[in-house]
């Protein structure tokens, strides 16, 4: 007679500020729910505790944890988890419905719907799916110009193969989108009835350049649930130079097709969600693109939405929605808005503001270099609150969204099962977890530190190059952002030599410039190993502290961090770019004569860092 095999499920919400946890095994006899609570603060222990005590109960031949995702208690405890149980699976409460309607009867006993969940579900709980990568515009912000893919469609009989395949076993959603603009393809309204009758929840992001009223009409009448417009600037000029549009598209009709769609989801679709996205520039410039930089002009681009939106609805006389207006229309907009959260004109239309992306460090300006990371945390991977696998039009399987050129490749939907590639992404995923070294190439450079370089001459290596693998590096300076720095250096697997820490450093520099004697000795004995001394970019670095340092050390590398490497946003290196929030309230309280203690900037710091990650939480 052989075992009756059990399956077992592990299920954690947080809930005001508790960990509520629900266990289930598959012979749906023995689970229990929902106790115990457990404080958030210190509870992790007594978490990880709890699981062991059921797991040492039951001897399960197989087991999952779940978390029922909710910020930010998730974030702490998803490494915790993987590291200690393996696949964390993270469900989405929104996602609740859709796993509601799969699992039918099932779905009134708690437990064991989620038992049926794990047992059934694939680990990735994002589908990307490129169903082309050739693009109607070729925005500066986007790598399109570099992408070295040949343009091609993903032909509708796989991408049916594929959403059939993960709808069998999958039970994440699906976002149609990577590279290029998927209402170019004719088979789209096709595919989107095809995921709606299969109940998968999915999103589309979309230029709007080719959503024309027969798309529009088709896509929601066939069921879409989610779309998300990549407006990024509506200021007329910045459209054409910043978004560089194919000459047969145009700002003008752009705006009718958006207004279109709007209408229309109003009158056939209105649980349909629509958001919009405007880039936010506070931080990062990619290749000088400015659409939304300051409070102002977040609040001008609302502005324009609501009148946008009121004149949709005064065209159809739609009553209800320009009651909505009025209301959102009467909400002031300070920072706190505007940079965190989902800005509402009515339940289902909203406006976001997206930070912009760097593309694993696609615009380095020409006096920048990448110190390529020798180790390091992928957020993308990891910590992201989702796990996330991409098929590009090609067939290849990705792990990464941001991987425009393809070299995160995991397989190919041609020749592997998507189980065989769920498997191998898992694989990955532990592995990075366990010893923090990076799994493909490109993300040396991704999660590199970016520096500024003040010749290119001090190189010693002989030609200059935009990516370099250093070692050793003396970091100069005195105040929280050097430590910040050598931190960041340490943090991407740099055997940082020294941190020159010397008190006086500070009043000389921008004065009279000259190296304190005990910094000239330690410099001088380090030399032949130190390759590079870097300083802060909060330092405003005259020339004549970059000759003085280039005539005293010829032979290294003398940079400044201007570290804006913004998929590491849970780590304070944000801090230092130029112009951020950070810098400007520490400038603003200082001006007030309150010092900021390096406490005070850390948790300043930490706040930004959180801020940052929220805004990327629903990147895909
Ligand atoms: S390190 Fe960068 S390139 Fe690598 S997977 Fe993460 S986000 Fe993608």
């Amino acid at each position: 007679m052989g075992q009756t095999k059990e399956y077992g499920v592990i299920g954690l919400v947080y809930n005001s500020g508790n960990w509520q946890l629900a266990f289930g095994i598959s012979t749906g006899e023995a689970y229990n729910l929902p106790d115990p609570f457990v404080n958030n603060e210190n509870g992790f222990i007594e978490i990880t505790d709890l699981i062991d005590e059921f797991l040492h109960r039951h001897s399960l031949t197989w087991y999952r944890v779940l978390l029922l995702y909710s910020p930010p208690g998730s974030t702490q405890l998803f490494p915790i988890l993987y590291k200690k149980y393996g696949p964390v699976i993270v469900v989405y409460p929104q996602r609740l419905n859709l796993h509601k309607q799969r699992l039918g009867k099932h779905y009134d006993n708690k437990s064991l719907m989620l038992v049926e969940a794990a047992l059934t579900g694939l680990t990735t709980d994002l589908l990307l799916i490129e169903t082309t990568n050739a693009c109607t515009f070729r925005c500066l912000f986007c790598p399109q110009d570099t992408m070295s893919r040949k343009k091609e469609r993903l032909p509708f009989e796989t991408a049916k193969h594929v959403v059939e395949e993960y709808a069998a076993t999958g039970l994440g959603g699906i976002a149609f989108h990577l590279m290029g603009e998927p209402t170019s393809n004719p088979y789209l309204p096709d595919l989107i009835h095809l995921v709606s009758q299969l109940g998968i929840e999915h999103t589309l992001t979309t230029n709007a350049s080719t959503l024309t009223r027969n798309v529009s009409t088709a896509l929601l009448k066939n069921g879409l649930h989610r779309t998300q417009i990549s407006v990024q600037t509506t200021n007329k000029e910045q459209f054409y130079a910043y978004k560089r549009p194919a000459p047969k598209y145009t700002y003008e009709q752009v705006l009718e097709n958006i207004k279109f769609f709007i209408q229309t989801k109003w009158q056939y679709a209105p649980d349909s969600e629509i958001e919009i996205h405007v880039m936010d520039n506070s931080l990062y410039q990619p290749r000088g693109v400015k659409s939304v930089i300051n409070d102002k002009e977040a609040e001008k681009v609302v502005r324009f939405w609501n009148d946008f939106l009121t004149t949709a609805a005064l065209e159809i006389d739609n009553k209800a929605i320009l009651r909505q207006l009025k209301k959102s229309s009467k909400v002031t907009l300070a920072r706190e808005r505007w940079d965190n959260v989902n800005f509402k004109f009515e339940p289902t239309i909203s406006l976001k503001f997206k930070m912009a992306g760097h593309w694993i460090q696609n615009f380095l300006k020409n006096d920048e270099i990448i110190i390529r990371a020798r180790r390091g945390t992928c957020h993308q991977i990891i910590f992201g609150g989702y796990n996330q696998m991409a098929i590009l039009a090609n067939g290849d399987a990705i792990m990464c969204c941001f991987d425009y050129d393809g070299n995160t490749m995991i397989g190919n939907i041609y020749d592997d099962d998507l189980s065989e590639i769920d498997r191998r992404s898992n694989d990955i995923r532990n592995r990075l977890i366990d010893s923090n070294e990076l799994p493909f190439e490109i993300c040396k450079r991704c999660l590199g530190i970016r520096i500024k370089c003040f010749s290119m001459g001090v190189y010693r290596i002989s030609s200059p190059q935009k990516e370099i693998d250093l070692q050793n590096i003396a970091v100069y300076g005195t105040t929280a952002s050097s430590l910040t720095a050598a931190n960041e250096l340490s943090h991407i697997g740099i055997q940082q030599l020294s941190y020159i820490r010397e008190d006086s450093m500070a009043n000389e520099v921008g004065n009279n410039f000259s190296l304190p004697l005990s910094v000239v000795h330690k410099f001088q004995e380090l030399e032949d190993d130190i390759e590079a001394i870097i300083f802060p970019a909060e330092w405003d670095i005259t020339t004549k502290i970059i000759e003085s340092l280039k005539h005293k050390y010829p032979n290294k590398i003398i940079a400044q961090i201007d570290v804006v490497a913004l998929n590491n946003f849970d780590r304070p290196r944000i801090l230092a770019a130029k112009g951020s929030p950070v810098r400007k309230v520490a400038k603003s309280q200082e001006s007030k004569g309150i010092s900021l203690t390096s406490q005070g900037r850390q948790s300043l710091w930490t706040k930004q860092c959180r801020r940052i990650m929220n805004m990327f939480r629903w990147h895909c």
